[in-house]
């Protein structure tokens, strides 16, 4: 038996978004090593004999923020397809037009983004 631990089965730090250091052996675990890292901070592990706490560690609840941008994705795709059908009826300066619709609508986004970002953490 190599006890080597399945590296690969558990997803990188959800807080600062780095791989894990793993200790491999007995009862091997992965842990985040990032200085400043609020995970790393409180020394929390996730021991590959835990089933429970890989696929936990694996499915953290996404952030509101990150719902909110794959709302948005998902609406500019569905904006862009809508405009692709639009365009083929259209002619060719629905393509601009278009492109200045995403474009408006990311950076008011990314206004957002960026304001919450400097803002107070809530
Ligand atoms: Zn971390």
């Amino acid at each position: 038996m190599s006890g080597r631990p399945e590296t690969a089965a558990l997803e990188p730090c959800p807080f600062c978004g780095a791989p894990l250091t793993i200790r491999a052996g007995v009862n091997a675990y992965g842990r985040c090593d990032t200085e400043g890292c609020w995970v790393a901070s409180r020394a929390i592990i996730v021991p590959f004999d835990d089933p429970k706490q890989v696929v936990a560690w694996n499915t953290r609840a996404p952030t509101d923020l990150e719902r909110e941008l794959a709302d948005h994705i998902a609406e500019q795709i569905t904006h862009v397809e809508q405009r692709i059908r639009d365009g083929r009826e259209m002619g060719a300066s629905i393509w601009r037009i278009a492109l200045e619709d995403v474009a408006r609508e990311n950076r008011a986004l990314l206004a957002k983004v960026r304001a919450r970002d400097g803002g107070a953490n809530g």
